[in-house]
């Protein structure tokens, strides 16, 4: 596996690779590593003839107040994971090298609408940082498949918009969530839990399921569903920002009449900032004959 921080040698491995027609698949981490990462690791191989993995903690995509200095920096650890799993670059810059101007004098690629609600309404800029930090490692690494989690789904919405909108020549490919045997979808966060949050933590995916489960047997009040869930989020001691449900394709508010939609929370525990989210298909209605 190649290493390395610069973009100058990232470059010059990757046009040889490109010379020879290999196609690069892409998957950017913020590294601290687990199975969930691993698991977009294997599906680009299965996409692309090199697998490119980055590792940077974004500083554009952390407001004040947030963990971007405690955030979990594991790179001896992450570099043996990659190379156990045949990844062929890590491409692990230094803040200095992504924003040599400063992260905050950047320019900056912005999503709008997409960025402004859930997630973005409670971490104003989060989505800007992240658009522009994909964009510039789109454009250096220059893949033909780039893989994100559905964990992230919010982020996932934003950056196909911005590849659509941009008409960046790159495939956004998402993979399932992985999760922990009692259903908490694997973070990087989930080690800042105390052992009675990490008990407590898994409601969050009851909860999901729950909703779902109301939303399969016909029940079209969604703010009520939210709601409950909510209180119920509360009572467990949790802080939650939101729980909604939305048009899986757009995020949209969900109406009646959607058939594909997607329940998705955020909620404060302790110190933790917890994201997770399940798709609902309502399929369609079975047609008159
Ligand atoms: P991060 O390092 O948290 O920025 O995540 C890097 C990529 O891994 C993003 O595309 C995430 O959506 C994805 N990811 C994080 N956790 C999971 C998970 N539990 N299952 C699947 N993908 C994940």
């Amino acid at each position: 596996m190649h290493i390395t921080t610069d973009i100058v040698t990232a470059r010059d491995i990757l046009r040889h690779w490109r010379q020879q027609g290999e196609a690069i698949a892409f998957v950017p981490t913020m590294g601290n590593l687990h199975a969930g990462h691993m698991a977009l690791v294997d599906r680009a191989r299965r996409h692309g003839r090199r697998v490119v993995v980055s590792i940077f903690v974004n500083p554009l995509q952390f407001s004040q107040g947030e963990d971007f200095a405690s955030y979990p920096r594991t790179l001896a650890d992450d570099q043996s994971g990659l190379s156990h799993n045949s990844v062929d670059l890590l491409f692990a810059p230094t803040a200095g090298e992504m924003y040599p101007g400063g992260h905050e004098l950047a320019t900056q690629v912005t999503v709008p609408g997409l960025s402004d609600i859930l997630c973005g309404a409670f971490r104003p800029g989060h989505f800007t940082g992240v658009a522009t930090v994909v964009c510039k490692l789109f454009n250096i690494i220059q893949p033909q498949i780039a893989l994100f989690g559905e964990k992230d789904y919010q982020q996932l919405v934003v950056i196909r918009r911005m590849v659509q909108d941009l008409a960046m020549p790159v495939e956004i490919i998402g993979a399932p969530t992985v999760r922990e045997p009692d259903g908490l979808a694997m973070s990087s966060r989930n080690g800042y839990l105390s052992i009675e949050e990490r008990r407590l933590a898994p409601h969050i995916y009851q909860y999901l399921l729950d909703a779902r489960a109301a939303i399969l047997a016909k029940s079209s009040d969604y703010a009520a569903i939210s709601q409950e869930k909510m209180a119920n989020l509360r009572a467990k001691g949790f802080n939650p920002d939101y729980f909604e449900i939305r048009r899986s394709a757009d995020l949209g508010l969900a109406a009646p009449a959607d058939k594909e939609l997607i329940v998705l929370i955020a909620a404060r525990l302790g110190r933790t900032r917890l994201i997770d989210n399940l798709k609902v298909s309502l399929g369609k209605e079975p047609a008159f004959t």
